[in-house]
């Protein structure tokens, strides 16, 4: 392709965006961005879309078969699933003006997943156990209601995923299926270079599940997630579920004192009291008061520099789910406003769960169970019962210890390009999805789901490989491979090596441009091609051969040039 054929230039003089991978694509002209979260894929962007699509096709063929799904959807289809009303990033879209509205005011859903479209779809043609196991996937646009959208590709309103949908006849089959996923993901990021860099991740299976999911983590400086990963075994946990031991607070020495009852008027939250009492947090107890589906009312305790997951609080109470019970049932169980609540004292129909952290600790401080008033000087076993067992509550840290190893974790920051999810009979449920087994008997179809960020690697592949001047694309996803500069003077030898380029099959984008020497260099640093060419007539007849990711050149003849471009 003709550098003039692209109908778009770089813009050097683009601003700076939030991210490294929003301003460079921008700069280089590979996206143009329509409104916050939504952007148009030039030529040059297109390409590498294609390219990533295509190879997350290939591996994606190798496990499933691909349909395409529509953007938009009846209302009734999430209505049937219950999540019309629990998807926070659901959006709608109905008629734009009266002359529109006067046709149909009816408003349509844009499909922010597809697990409520492709169940019923499933269900049409596949009925007998000897139907499964059997999985669909697309790649598609899809919609969220971002409350912000940031960092460029990373978090978009409207953005490309694949997702894939499996189906089977039994949980173990789904487990099996669900490892050869994770090996296909990995395939994809290998042959987008970033193999070495992506982690699995262990992390929550959501509210209806006690299973985990598991995300596919880069190291990227630019994402949002936090890893813990243990340093002898590997495994990686997200931070919503990492088990965690935290350090010891080291209180060697001290002898308990005597309980007093302070006043603590109008203080509520941690970092209140320790300022009132002026203590180390580590030496207080943090209460707070949750209320599970069922009504059970639970007080779940942990250290004062931690906060409570209620992700593994619901775990340890076997809860479906929960929540911060309410000022006024915090009231009537507590005897106290909300900021007093304390282990001592609370009646029998509160369940106590005690985080870890809190196993050893005297003379600590907690909330007295009435308004106003905090404990401190309290004692394990002397003035309240030593918890029968601890449970890990908290919400890890840096610096906290992996239980399996007894290290401290490695922590690093992540982008979550891809998630997987068994899920269960969910959504068969919720389609009426059954298969006859092989005594005829109807059963509920198991379900595993299975995304990847399409554009999110897009953004990501930028953030990991780019230097001071631009773009270093990985070979498999690279716009073209050779980028061919054609100076003053050498416009003849250049049709020539660009015919020969083309014919031999190698994607080349010849920059024909009547510009300075200068600014196509520039461009090309910027653009991020793996292979210049510069034909100049200081070259005479050879060509100059450098590498993106380079600082050398060389000069070659014309054949070895093309030989060395032979795949
Ligand atoms: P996140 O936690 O980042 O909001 P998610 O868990 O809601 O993502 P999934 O429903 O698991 O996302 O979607 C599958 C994949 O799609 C994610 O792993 C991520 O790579 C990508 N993705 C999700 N939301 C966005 C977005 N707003 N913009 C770009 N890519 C996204
Ligand atoms: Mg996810």
């Amino acid at each position: 392709m003709k550098f003039s054929q692209l109908h778009t230039r770089t813009i050097k003089e683009a601003r700076e965006y939030d991210s490294v991978n929003a301003t460079l694509l921008t700069q280089a002209g590979f996206i143009d961005q329509v409104m916050a979260g939504v952007y148009a894929f030039l030529p040059l962007g297109l390409r590498v879309l294609n390219k990533i699509e295509t190879i997350v096709r290939e591996e994606m063929d190798k496990i499933g078969t691909e349909i395409s799904m529509p953007s938009l959807s009846p209302m009734t289809l999430w209505q049937q699933s219950g999540r019309l009303e629990t998807i926070d990033v659901l959006m709608k879209t109905t008629g734009a003006n009266e002359i529109s509205k006067r046709k149909s005011t009816k408003e349509y859903i844009l499909n922010a997943t597809h697990e409520e479209i492709v169940t019923p779809i499933a269900k049409k043609f596949n009925a007998s156990y000897k139907d499964f196991p059997f999985a669909f996937y697309q790649i598609q646009t899809k919609f969220r209601n971002e409350a912000r959208a940031k960092s460029g590709l990373l978090r978009g309103r409207e953005f490309r995923m694949k997702d894939l949908y499996s189906f089977h006849t039994s949980e173990e089959e789904l487990i099996d299926y669900y490892q050869k996923a994770k090996e296909a993901y990995m395939a994809v990021y290998r042959r987008l270079g970033i193999g070495d860099d992506t982690y699995i991740v262990q992390a929550s299976g959501g509210a209806f599940t006690d299973n985990y999911s598991h995300e596919f983590q880069v190291k990227c400086e630019t994402g949002e997630d936090q890893v813990f990963l243990d340093p002898v075994s590997k495994v990686a946990f997200n931070q919503e579920i990492a088990p965690s031991r935290a350090p010891v607070f080291d209180q060697a020495g001290e002898q308990p004192q005597p309980l007093h009852k302070t006043l603590t008027k109008g203080i509520t939250g941690m970092q209140a009291l320790v300022e009132f009492l002026q203590v180390d947090p580590r030496r207080c107890v943090k209460t707070l008061i949750y209320q599970t589906s069922n009504g059970q009312l639970i007080a779940a305790a942990v250290r004062g520099d931690y906060d409570i997951s209620d992700e593994k609080l619901r775990h340890a109470t076997g809860a479906t789910s929960l929540s911060l019970a309410s000022e006024t049932v915090v009231r009537e169980a507590t005897g106290a406003e909300t900021g007093y609540a304390g282990l001592i004292g609370l009646p029998d129909s509160v369940k106590v769960f005690v985080d870890d952290s809190l196993q050893g600790i005297i003379n600590f401080e907690c909330g007295a169970n009435e308004t106003d008033y905090h404990f401190t000087n309290v004692n394990w076993g002397r003035d309240l019962p030593e918890p029968e067992t601890y449970h890990d509550l908290k919400v890890v840290k840096p610096g906290d210890i992996s239980p399996e190893s007894n290290q401290p974790y490695e922590v690093f920051v992540g982008s979550e390009v891809g998630n997987i999810f068994p899920l269960g009979t969910k959504y068969s449920q919720a389609f009426d999805f059954t298969f006859a087994d092989q005594n005829g008997k109807e059963q509920l179809v198991q379900m595993g789901c299975y995304g990847i960020g399409i554009t999110r690697l897009m953004g990501v592949l930028v953030e990991k490989f780019h230097d001071e001047k631009g773009i270093i694309w990985p070979e498999s996803v690279a716009p073209f491979r050779v980028h061919l500069i054609s100076l003053r003077g050498a416009e003849a030898q250049a049709q020539q090596l660009y015919q020969n380029l083309a014919q031999q099959g190698v994607e080349v984008l010849w920059d024909e441009r009547e510009v300075s020497p200068g600014i196509k260099f520039a461009d090309a640093d910027l653009i991020g091609i793996p292979v210049r060419l510069v034909v100049s007539e200081r070259t005479s007849g050879q060509v100059e051969w450098k590498q993106r990711n380079s600082d050398t050149s060389e000069l070659l003849s014309v054949e070895d040039t093309l030989s060395r471009l032979q795949r």
